[in-house]
């Protein structure tokens, strides 16, 4: 909790004569004795400062005063202690159409511009968040300061966007151009020295200097970086000739242009008309307002606010201070450090010291590389106590049993731990298929019991499955749902049924790709396109990724539970590939052989042999199993919301962003064109392909 709470704690933020201010409107604005004006950003309407249009009619209005009453300098920042302003409100795109967007952009810009032009000079100073519009906002000022933990960005194109309000041009100019395209290619926000390193601000300081730093932007001793040699070379065609196609080169390592047109239309504009602000400004309003009418666009919007909808979940707190951890291993191990990284104190067990030690020094790394701040990192691992003797379980407000996956080892787990557990404390398994009311068979207290499913690595992916049982109590389930929030997952909250959510769609999507191979497709091309479709990782791949022994377990399993029909059988070869412990990435060999960093070797589909085995109905083969999975579950309750069975797959699996998630793909294509498409499967490849009756009420 410390990093959420080190944001939010107190700070005193120099607003200048404006603290005292009344705000009229969205902004608080007050002269001071020198004739500098604060304008201070702080709506009235939300938590966080987002700019649309009312804030920036209100800007304008206040520009009209401005330019009739010519003030020494003007300074904009924002009263909100999380930052200067989040971005454009997404709200305003939804449903809009072209016109509308292109008819408030040119508005937009015009405020901005009339800024830009004020004749004093005008000063941004930003803190916190300083994304999309925000920052777009900043960069019509003559000078920025940021303060030390500023974060500046261009998240547009996680929206299938690139900036619209002006970020185009004037980040560029103000900027190494290409460090500043990077910026809006990646969507990366960067810290405040790494800001000005770049020449987007002028000066970064604490917020204690404020004041002074303003005095000194005023009196014209902050100068501004004139633009490197190569900066300046790149105001000519020829030169952003180049540097384009070696950004389209790197972003198309990326993404696919198909799927995720933004990054590669803003690299034609800058191409086009890098240098020259007029053209650039027309072209970026036009792109702009083509792009938010794309499918893609659409999709990544609704899959924002899918991910606002899980995080809007957590229902008060978890009540979680310290949590003890069982199993070191592959998953523990991660949990752990993931727990203690997000502030909370974490006490880790397992019966061996070995995997306690190597977890610890694997939560260095992972911390290293998400946390960055080598003072966190510190503090994380502080938090992160080793406990083989497992003291732990009785002060934890949480216990997450992470032990292999055996109901007698987890039974005798539990036995273990019961008595001991603190009054109200909450027991977790990690478990992936063992039935929960299994497991809680023979616990004297089940209401506190429930499975928090987390994925692999706990790092990236950020869903966790909350698995609900039948005598689950209402309050655990609230509290586990808070917990995974608290820790900046998303929860999903889904019964206890095969495979849950995730790994009942995953399965059939894997078992189909090794059908396919044993057709004799090569498993390059089975990849190919699946990732073509938008899958992040082909499901050759991601088998080995997963590894082959725990594929087949849970393939097994699942067919066993689910019927024969259900999925394919396991081929015999994978059984003696496990038995040969050739078991994917983590043995070095499996489906694919891997090199030194466990990349796979693999051959350019390209580069296959003319008249290789290919299959037409591929794409469908590997996708459909998968979305009659969803839909099984949603008309099975395992997971009751058709929102959150979307956001589970696209933040659990990876499934093509793009497309918005399973169930709105099958709805935009139609859902009775895919029952009759899997029919057509059923009667050609079997009864795996047999659409579950949930499609005909899905539909009602
Ligand atoms: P693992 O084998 O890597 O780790 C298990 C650890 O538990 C080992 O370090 C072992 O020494 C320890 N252990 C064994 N008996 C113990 C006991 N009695 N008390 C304390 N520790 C004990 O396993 P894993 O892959 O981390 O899986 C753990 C659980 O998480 C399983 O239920 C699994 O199904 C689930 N899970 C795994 C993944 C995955 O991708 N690996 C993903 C999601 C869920």
């Amino acid at each position: 909790m410390g990093r959420m709470l080190n944001a939010l704690s107190e700070r005193s933020l120099e607003l200048g004569p404006a603290r005292n201010a009344e705000p009229t409107g969205h902004f608080r604005v007050a002269r001071d004795d020198d004739g500098i004006v604060w304008m201070v950003l702080d709506r009235t309407d939300k938590r966080v400062n987002t700019i649309d249009r009312p804030v920036l009619e209100e800007l304008n209005q206040h520009l009209d005063r401005f330019e009739r009453e010519k003030p020494a300098a003007l300074v904009i920042r924002s009263a909100k202690k999380a930052g200067f302003a989040a971005g454009a409100d997404i709200n305003q795109f939804v449903g809009a159409s072209a016109a509308e967007i292109k008819a408030a952009l040119e508005q937009g810009h015009q405020v901005l511009d009339r800024l830009a032009r004020l004749s004093c000079r005008t000063i941004a100073v930003v803190h916190g968040h300083c994304l999309g519009a925000g920052l777009e906002l900043a960069l019509a000022c003559d000078r920025r300061i940021a303060v030390s933990d500023a974060s500046l960005g261009f998240p547009e194109v996680m929206l299938g966007l690139h900036p619209g309000l002006g970020g185009t041009f004037r980040a560029p100019a103000v900027a190494d151009p290409i460090e500043a395209m990077t910026m809006m290619l990646t969507g990366r926000a960067m810290p405040a020295r790494r800001a000005r390193s770049i020449g987007l601000v002028d000066a970064v300081v604490e917020e204690r200097h404020v004041a002074a730093a303003v005095e000194a932007a005023f009196y014209g001793d902050l100068r501004r970086k004139s633009p490197s040699l190569a900066g300046r070379a790149l105001g000519f065609r020829p030169a952003r000739q180049i540097a384009a196609r070696t950004m389209r080169k790197k972003t198309a390592e990326k993404a696919r242009q198909e799927n995720y047109p933004a990054p590669f239309r803003l690299i034609d504009l800058w191409e086009a008309h890098g240098g020259d602000e007029k053209a650039m400004q027309r072209a970026e309003i036009d792109s702009f307002a083509e792009l938010i009418e794309s499918e893609t666009s659409k999709n990544l919007v609704r899959v924002f606010f899918l991910r606002e909808k899980m995080k809007g979940l957590k229902d008060g707190s978890s009540g979680v201070r310290h949590v003890h951890v069982i199993g070191a291993g592959a998953m523990g191990g991660e949990i752990a450090a993931w727990a203690a990284g997000q502030g909370f104190r974490v006490t880790l067990g397992d019966i061996r010291l070995e995997p306690i030690g190597a977890a610890v020094k694997k939560a260095a790394a992972m911390l290293e590389k998400v946390v960055k701040d080598p003072l966190k990192v510190r503090d994380a691992l502080d938090r992160l106590i080793p406990d083989p003797e497992g003291l732990g379980v009785a002060h934890a407000d949480l216990v997450i049993e992470a032990a292999p996956e055996k109901i007698e080892l987890k039974h005798k787990i539990y036995a273990g731990i019961e008595p001991k557990l603190k009054e109200g404390a909450l027991l977790a398994t990690n478990t992936s298929a063992l039935p929960l009311q299994d497991l809680a068979s023979g616990m004297r207290d089940p209401s506190r019991f429930v499975g928090l499913h987390f994925f692999n690595p706990v790092s990236r992916m950020q869903l966790v499955e909350i698995v609900s049982h039948d005598r689950i109590s209402p309050e655990t389930a609230r509290r586990a749902t808070a917990f995974a929030a608290e820790i900046s997952r998303l929860p999903a909250p889904v019964a206890s049924a095969p495979g849950f959510l995730v790994n009942r769609a995953l399965t059939p999507y894997m078992a189909e790709a090794l059908v396919l191979l044993d057709e004799g497709i090569a498993k390059e091309r089975i990849d190919r396109r699946a990732e073509e479709f938008g899958m992040p990782m082909g499901p050759i791949e991601l088998t080995d990724q997963v590894g082959l022994d725990i594929a087949l377990d849970v393939a097994t399993s699942l067919r066993e539970r689910l019927g024969e029909d259900t999925l394919p059988a396991a081929p015999d070869w994978l059984t003696r590939m496990v038995e040969e412990k050739r078991l994917g990435r983590k043995t070095g060999r499996g489906l694919y052989d891997y090199d030194g960093e466990g990349k796979p070797k693999k051959i350019a589909p390209e580069a296959l042999p003319d008249g290789s085995r290919d299959d037409p109905d591929m794409v469908d083969r590997l996708i459909l199993p998968m979305l009659n999975a969803v839909v099984a579950c949603i008309d099975e309750k395992v997971i009751t919301d058709e929102e959150i069975a979307d956001g589970a797959m696209i933040f659990g699996t990876g499934f093509a962003p793009f497309r918005g998630g399973p169930v709105h793909y099958a709805r935009q294509r139609g859902i009775d064109a895919i029952v009759a498409r899997m029919r057509e499967l059923a009667a050609k490849h079997g009864p795996r392909f047999t659409p579950h009756p949930g499609w005909e009420r899905l539909k009602g």
